[in-house]
C-alpha cells in the first residue's frame, strides 16, 4: 500500500543518485548492452534511464510496480544472489515519492506499453511505440514529501553524486556502453560521461581508462591473486602515481560496487612502505567469492558488504597488492 511504499522509499531512495543506482542496476539485470541516463536539475525534476535489455511484457508492467514483486529470485535463496536487485522495492518506492513512467517493450513483443504512477496511484497501461528495452522516467522526486526534499543538496552536488554512481556501475559493467547527460537546459543536453561498450579482457582496462584516466591505467599494476575461495583482480596504482588529494579507491564484490572501510585500511597497509599516510593509493579492485561468504543484504541503499571473514578479505588485498608491487620491483 501507499504508506508502506513511502516508508520503504525513505530506505531505498535517499537522493537522486540512489534512484539512478536502482534504475541502472535494473537495466544491467535486464542484460542491457547500452544504458543511457539523463537528468535535469541534479535529478530533482527529472531522471530518465533507458536500456536495450530484455524489457517487461505489457501484462507485467503493473506487477513491476507492486511491492516485493521481483522477477529475479523466488525469495528462498537470499544467499545466492546473482542479480543486483532482489527485493522488488525500488520501482514501487519511486512510484510512491515521484511521478514514475515505465515504458517497455519485451523481447519478441509486437509493441511496447507504458504506465505512469503518481503518488502511488497507477494509471492504466497504454500501448507505446519503442524498441526492445525499457525507459524509466522519474519526475519531481520528493516533491510530495517536502521534508525529504529539504535534505537534498544543491543541483550541482546531486549531479556530482549521480555521476559518481554511474561511473562506479560503469566500472562494474565494462562490457556495457553508458552515456550520462545533463538535460537541464533542454534538447540533447550536455554529455557528462560516456563510455563505449568493451569486449573481452581489454574491456576492464579500457573502462578504467575512461573513468579514472589514461594516467591511472598507464601507471597501474594488474592484480590477480587467489586466496582460499576468494579471488582478487583489478588494477592498483604504482606508488609513484599520485592523484594529489583526490581519492580514487573502488571496491567491487561479486560485481557490485561497494563502499567499505575495509578497502581504505587494506590499501593503506599494502602501501605502508611507500606512501605517507596522507597519500591515497588509487585502485579499482574486484573480489569474487562464493555468495555465501558475503552478505550484501545489509542495507537496501548503502552498498555495504559484510564478509563472513573480514580478515580474509583484508589479508587478500594486502598480500595481493604487496605481491604485485614486489613483482614490479617495489
Ligand atoms: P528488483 O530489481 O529488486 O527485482 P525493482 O523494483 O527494482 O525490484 O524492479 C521490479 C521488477 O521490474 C524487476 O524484478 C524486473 O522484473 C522489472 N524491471 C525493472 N526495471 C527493469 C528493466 N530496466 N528491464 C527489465 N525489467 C525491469
Ligand atoms: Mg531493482
Amino acid at each position: 500500500d501507499a504508506a508502506a511504499n513511502r516508508i520503504a522509499a525513505g530506505e531505498v531512495v535517499e537522493r537522486p543518485a540512489s534512484a539512478v543506482k536502482e534504475l541502472v542496476e535494473n537495466a544491467l539485470d535486464a542484460g542491457a548492452r547500452r544504458v543511457d541516463i539523463a537528468y535535469a536539475d541534479g535529478g530533482k525534476t527529472l531522471i530518465a534511464v533507458e536500456d536495450d535489455g530484455h524489457g517487461i511484457p505489457a501484462a507485467e508492467l503493473p506487477l513491476a510496480l507492486s511491492r516485493h514483486a521481483t522477477s529475479k529470485i523466488d525469495g528462498s535463496d537470499l544467499l545466492n544472489i546473482h542479480s543486483f536487485g532482489f527485493r522488488g522495492e525500488a520501482l514501487p518506492s519511486l512510484g510512491a515519492v515521484a511521478r514514475l513512467t515505465l515504458t517497455s517493450r519485451a523481447e519478441g513483443a509486437p509493441e511496447g506499453a507504458t504506465l505512469t504512477v503518481r503518488s502511488g496511484t497507477a494509471a492504466p497501461v497504454r500501448p507505446a511505440a519503442r524498441s526492445t528495452g525499457t525507459r524509466v522516467e522519474v519526475a519531481d522526486l520528493f516533491r510530495a514529501t517536502p521534508a525529504r526534499l529539504k535534505f537534498l543538496r544543491t543541483d550541482r552536488a546531486e549531479a556530482q553524486a549521480i555521476s559518481e554512481t554511474v561511473k562506479r556501475l560503469a566500472m562494474a559493467a565494462p562490457e556495457v556502453g553508458f552515456t550520462l547527460r545533463d538535460i537541464s537546459a533542454g534538447g540533447e543536453g550536455r554529455t557528462v560521461f560516456r563510455a563505449d561498450p568493451g569486449m573481452g579482457p581489454e574491456a576492464l582496462p579500457a573502462r578504467l581508462r575512461q573513468v579514472l584516466g589514461r594516467e591511472f591505467i598507464e601507471n597501474a599494476l594488474a592484480i590477480d591473486a587467489p586466496r582460499e575461495a576468494l579471488r582478487l583482480t583489478g588494477y592498483a596504482a604504482l606508488p609513484t602515481y599520485s592523484r594529489g588529494a583526490a581519492v580514487a579507491q573502488f571496491l567491487f564484490v561479486n560485481g557490485r560496487p561497494v563502499k567499505d572501510k575495509l578497502l581504505t585500511g587494506a590499501l593503506r597497509a599494502a602501501y605502508s612502505d611507500f606512501l605517507s599516510r596522507d597519500r591515497h593509493p588509487a585502485a579499482a579492485l574486484f573480489i569474487t567469492c562464493p555468495a555465501e561468504l558475503v552478505d550484501v543484504n545489509v542495507h537496501p541503499a548503502k552498498a555495504e558488504v559484510r564478509f563472513r571473514d573480514p580478515g580474509l578479505a583484508r589479508g587478500l588485498i594486502v598480500s595481493g597488492l604487496r605481491h604485485a608491487l614486489a613483482a614490479a620491483g617495489h
